[in-house]
C-alpha cells in the first residue's frame, strides 16, 4: 500500500479517536463519540490488514467472529453493577493482547542480533507491563465478581518480594537486549510480570478497586503503545498513548473525589481511623422523621428542589421512578435539576448512566462543582440513597477517616429530606450528621416505594 496513503488512512484514524474522547465527555454526545472512536478502529483495522499483504483471512475473520460473539453476549446480559468486573477484564484482556503480541514478535524471528534495540527495549516493556495488566486485572475481576475476598490480601514482607520480582523484570529486560538470542529470560520475564501483577493486586482492598481498575486501563494503553513501537505501527502508539494517559486522569480524578493518594491505594494504606464515631451520640433525639404526604406538602410550594442519587438509588432500582417525581415537581411549577457527586454508587457515572437510562435530560444533571454553590438557594434537596457523598465531616470534622472529600453541600439547602430505610452507614461505614440536622427530615422506606409514594401524593394534590 501506498506509504502516504498509510499515513493518511492512521491520521484520521487518530483524529476520530480524539473526536470521541472529546464526545465522550458529555452525555448528550457519548453514544456519537463511541460511534466515531469505533469508525476510527475500524478504519485502522481494515488498513493495517490491508498493507500487511495477509494470504489468508480465515483466521482473523474466525476470530472477530468469535469475539464479537462473545462480546456482544457480555455488553448485552451484563448488570449495570458488574460493569466494574467487565471493565477489568476487558483491561486484562488488552494486557494480554499486547502481551501476545510482544511474545510473538520475538519468537517469530525477532530474537537474532539483528533486532534492534528500540525493538528489544519494547519487547520487554510490553511483556512486563502486559503480563502485570493481565494478571492484575485478573485478580481485580475475582475480587469484584467475589470469586476471592475483596479484603486485602498479603503477607509479611510482601513488598520486598515485589521489590525483588520487579528488579529481576528488569534484569531480565536487560539480559534479553544484551543477549536476544537467549530465549530464557523472555520466559523469566514473563514469570516475574505475571506474579508481580498478582501480588501488586491481591493487598488492594474492595474500596480502592475502582481506582486500581482505572490504573490497570491506563497500563493496557502503556503497553499498547509499547507494541505499537515493536509493530513500527504508529496508530497503536496514538490509541495506546491515549488509552494510558486518559486511564491515568480518570485514576487521580478518582483518588481526588475519594480522598485517597495513588499511594496509598497502591500501598494498601488505609485512611487514618481518628477517633471512634458513635452513631448514637450523632442522631440521639436529633432526628426527625416525615410522611411521603408531608413531603409532597412541601414540594407544592417550592422554587427550586434538587435531587441528589446515591447508591441506594441504584439498589432499589428507582431511576425510572424519580424521573416521575421530578416531572410531577415541575408540573407543579419548580425547577428540578440533579446534582451528580463524582463518586456516587459504585463506578465512575454510576448515575449518570442510571439516570440517562431513565431519559432524564442531561442538562439537568449538574456535576458537583456547579451545584454547590447553588444549596442555598434550594427550597428542598432530596437525597435519594445518598449518604457518604452528601456527609458534612467530610468537610468539617478533621479527624473524620473522609476529612477532604469533596462533598455536595446539601445541608445548605432551607430544607433536606433523606430518602434511606434506616440510619445504617453508606460504604465509608460513618454516622452522617446531616441526618441529624435542623433543616432535614427523614422520609425511612424503599427507595423506589419512597418516591412512587411521594409522586401518587403530589398528583392527588393537584
Ligand atoms: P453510600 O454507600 O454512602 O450510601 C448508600 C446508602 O443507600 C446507604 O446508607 C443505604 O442506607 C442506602 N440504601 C441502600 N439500599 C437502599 C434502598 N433500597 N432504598 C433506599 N436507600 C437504600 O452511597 P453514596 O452514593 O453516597 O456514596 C458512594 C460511596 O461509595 C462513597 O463512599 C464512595 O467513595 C464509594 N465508592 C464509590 C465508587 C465509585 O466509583 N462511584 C467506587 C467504590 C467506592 P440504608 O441501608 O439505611 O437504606
Amino acid at each position: 500500500m501506498n506509504e502516504s496513503f498509510l499515513d493518511l488512512a492512521y491520521l484520521v484514524a487518530a483524529a476520530l479517536f480524539i473526536l470521541g474522547i472529546k464526545g465522550l465527555t458529555r452525555p448528550r454526545t457519548a453514544v456519537r463519540g463511541n460511534m466515531l472512536s469505533a469508525s476510527g478502529m475500524l478504519l485502522a483495522v481494515v488498513v493495517t490488514l490491508l498493507d500487511k499483504n495477509v494470504l489468508s483471512y480465515e483466521w482473523i475473520i474466525g476470530g472477530i467472529a468469535l469475539g464479537g460473539i462473545l462480546g456482544a453476549i457480555l455488553a448485552t446480559r451484563i448488570q449495570m453493577t458488574a460493569i466494574p468486573q467487565m471493565v477489568a477484564l476487558l483491561n486484562g484482556f488488552g494486557g494480554g493482547a499486547s502481551l501476545a503480541v510482544a511474545v510473538a514478535n520475538y519468537f517469530q524471528g525477532g530474537f537474532n542480533t539483528e533486532t534492534g534495540i528500540i525493538t528489544l527495549i519494547a519487547i520487554g516493556t510490553t511483556v512486563l507491563i502486559g503480563a502485570v495488566t493481565l494478571t492484575g486485572s485478573m485478580v481485580a475481576f475475582g475480587k469484584l465478581q467475589e470469586i476471592i475476598s475483596g479484603q486485602s490480601i498479603g503477607f509479611p514482607g510482601m513488598k520486598l518480594v515485589n521489590a525483588v520480582l520487579l528488579a529481576t523484570a528488569i534484569y531480565a529486560i536487560v539480559m534479553v537486549i544484551i543477549n536476544p538470542t537467549d530465549a530464557s529470560w523472555v520466559y523469566v520475564l514473563i514469570a516475574t510480570a505475571s506474579i508481580l501483577g498478582l501480588f501488586l493486586v491481591l493487598p488492594i482492598g474492595g474500596a480502592d478497586m475502582p481506582v486500581v481498575i482505572a490504573l490497570l486501563n491506563s497500563y493496557s494503553g502503556i503497553a499498547a503503545a509499547s507494541a505499537g513501537f515493536i509493530m513500527g505501527n504508529t496508530v497503536l502508539i496514538v490509541t495506546g498513548s491515549l488509552v494510558g494517559a486518559s486511564g491515568i486522569i480518570l485514576t487521580r480524578i478518582m483518588c481526588v473525589a475519594m480522598n485517597r493518594s495513588l499511594f496509598n491505594v497502591l500501598f494498601g494504606v488505609m485512611a487514618e481511623g481518628g477517633e471512634t464515631i458513635d452513631a448514637d451520640e450523632v442522631y440521639e433525639g436529633k432526628v426527625k422523621s416525615t410522611s411521603p404526604d408531608e413531603v409532597a406538602m412541601m414540594l407544592e410550594t417550592a422554587r427550586r428542589v434538587v435531587i441528589i442519587p446515591g447508591y441506594g438509588m441504584a439498589m432499589a432500582q428507582a431511576q425510572h421512578a424519580v424521573r416521575e417525581m421530578a416531572n410531577a415537581i415541575e408540573e407543579m411549577g419548580a425547577n428540578v435539576e440533579y446534582a451528580i457527586h463524582p463518586v456516587a454508587g459504585r463506578m465512575p457515572g454510576h448515575m449518570n448512566v442510571l439516570l440517562a437510562e431513565a431519559e432524564v435530560p442531561y442538562d439537568k444533571l449538574v456535576e458537583m462543582d456547579r451545584i454547590n454553590p447553588t444549596f442555598d438557594q434550594t427550597d428542598i434537596a432530596i437525597v435519594i440513597g445518598a449518604n457518604d457523598v452528601t456527609n458534612p465531616m467530610a468537610r468539617e470534622d478533621k479527624g473524620s477517616p473522609i476529612y477532604g472529600m469533596p462533598i455536595l453541600n446539601v445541608d445548605k439547602a432551607k430544607t433536606v429530606i433523606v430518602v434511606k430505610r434506616s440510619l445504617s452507614p453508606g460504604f465509608a461505614g460513618l454516622p452522617n450528621p446531616l441526618f441529624a440536622m435542623d433543616n432535614t427530615l427523614m422520609l425511612f422506606g424503599d427507595g423506589k416505594q419512597a418516591v412512587v409514594e411521594i409522586t401518587q401524593a403530589l398528583k392527588e394534590a393537584r
